[in-house]
């Protein structure tokens, strides 16, 4: 989607000489974009493994941080794929912040 740079508005796609070009309510219109397709902006998915948002209200156990020898790290467990499957289990370093999954 495109949005006027004058007044901030969705932009109708209109089609000019074979042209394609943005026409806004506000008289604003944007230069011939030629054959280029408009990308919109894909959500990326992100990877189940390595949650990267900010630990905080985790469990802190014993575990050996593999970077910093650290031996307290955030504990968590995901659940991946197919539910009969046992649970990863997921570390990260209090000190150095380092994330590594527990195979055991
Ligand atoms: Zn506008
Ligand atoms: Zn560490």
């Amino acid at each position: 989607m495109i949005f006027c740079k004058k007044c901030g508005s969705l932009m109708k796609l209109k089609k000019e000489n074979g042209k394609n070009s943005f026409l806004c309510g506000c008289g604003y219109k944007t230069k011939d974009l030629g054959d280029k397709k408009i990308v919109e902006s894909i959500t990326e998915t992100k990877p189940p493994e390595i949650v990267e948002q900010e630990v905080v209200a985790l469990p802190v156990v014993d575990a050996d941080c593999t970077k910093c020898s650290n031996k307290k790290a955030y504990f968590w467990t995901i659940q991946t794929r197919a539910s009969d499957e046992p649970e990863t289990k997921f570390y990260r370093c209090v000190k150095c912040k380092h994330t590594w999954r527990d195979y055991s």
